[in-house]
This record gives C-alpha cells, sequence and structure tokens, in this order.
C-alpha cells in the first residue's frame, strides 16, 4: 500500500509596493534527514485521522503554524505521487496563507533550516519537477484569484 502524507503549502504577502503577486513567499523546510531537501510542511497520515486534520498537525509540529495563523485558499488541492525506498508514496497540499507575515517558524528535529522564497526561488530549492509544478500551479491560482478582485 502506498505511504500517505498531507501538508500546507504556506505562503505569505509582504506589504510593500510592488504588485500583489511578487509579494509572495512560500515557506520551505530543510530537512535534516536523507540529502537535505527542501518541501513543504507535511507528514504522514495517523490511523483514522482525516487528511485535512494531518496536514494541519503536521504544519504545527514541523513549522509551529496553527490552523488559526492559517488560511485555507479554496479551490486548490494537488496530490503529488513519488517512491520512496521503493515503495509508492502520495502526498497532499492544500494551499494556506499565514495570516500574519510576521508569525515566526518554530522548526521541529525533523528540520534543520526554513526559507521564505519567491516562486522562483522556492521552485529552485524544491528541486524535484512535481513540486515545482504545484508551487506554479498553487501561484497561478492565486493569480487567479487576485485578478478576479
Ligand atoms: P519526504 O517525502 O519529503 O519525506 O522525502 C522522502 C524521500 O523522497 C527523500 O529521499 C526525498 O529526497 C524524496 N522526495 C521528496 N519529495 C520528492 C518528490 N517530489 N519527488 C521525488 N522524490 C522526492
Amino acid at each position: 500500500m502506498a505511504l500517505r502524507a498531507c501538508g500546507f503549502i504556506v505562503f505569505r504577502r509582504l506589504a510593500n509596493c510592488l504588485p500583489p503577486q511578487d509579494n509572495i513567499e512560500y515557506l520551505l523546510l530543510q530537512t535534516s534527514y536523507g540529502q537535505h531537501h527542501w518541501t513543504p510542511p507535511k507528514g504522514h497520515v495517523d490511523p483514522g485521522e482525516d487528511d485535512l486534520t494531518t496536514a494541519l498537525r503536521e504544519t504545527k509540529e514541523e513549522a509551529g503554524l496553527d490552523a488559526e495563523d492559517l488560511q485555507v485558499v479554496e479551490g486548490f488541492l494537488k496530490e503529488l505521487h513519488y517512491e520512496v525506498r521503493g515503495r509508492p508514496k502520495e502526498v497532499l497540499y492544500w494551499l494556506a496563507e499565514l495570516k500574519d507575515p510576521g508569525t515566526q517558524v518554530i522548526l521541529s528535529n525533523e528540520h534543520q533550516n526554513y526559507r521564505w522564497a519567491r516562486l522562483e526561488d522556492a521552485c529552485t530549492l524544491a528541486q524535484y519537477k512535481e513540486m515545482q509544478d504545484t508551487l506554479r500551479e498553487a501561484h497561478r491560482h492565486l493569480k487567479t484569484q487576485q485578478d478576479k478582485k
């Protein structure tokens, strides 16, 4: 059976004079395990736990951000598939804005660093194509929302 994990692509908007899309920064955490890759907060679904609860719990555990700190963006949910040591893994990501961009990120011992990165920097850090595509899709989604306003 596939490993299943859920998490959030967390972003914040910095207040400055740039166009709104350029103010967006995505949160990536650098693992303290393996090859120290960068990933949004996410983790494995506990038995009996629903996916969104997992995503919120893991974001709290790995980045110190509470559900109340986040505004979940409607209409975005993306599923990634890859293999970990020969086992299929599926990861579901919701998209959420950090309401107060100054909120401090607090890491667990699973990660050794974090970055708030603009889209292209985030894609470089994220390294895996599916993750890059997901970040770009999230960005397009936010732009479409912005254009409707
Ligand atoms: P993770 O799922 O982030 O805990 O990572 C577990 C293993 O899968 C690590 O070796 C990562 O380098 C690798 N990995 C993480 N994300 C991806 C991805 N999107 N595509 C392929 N491999 C990945």
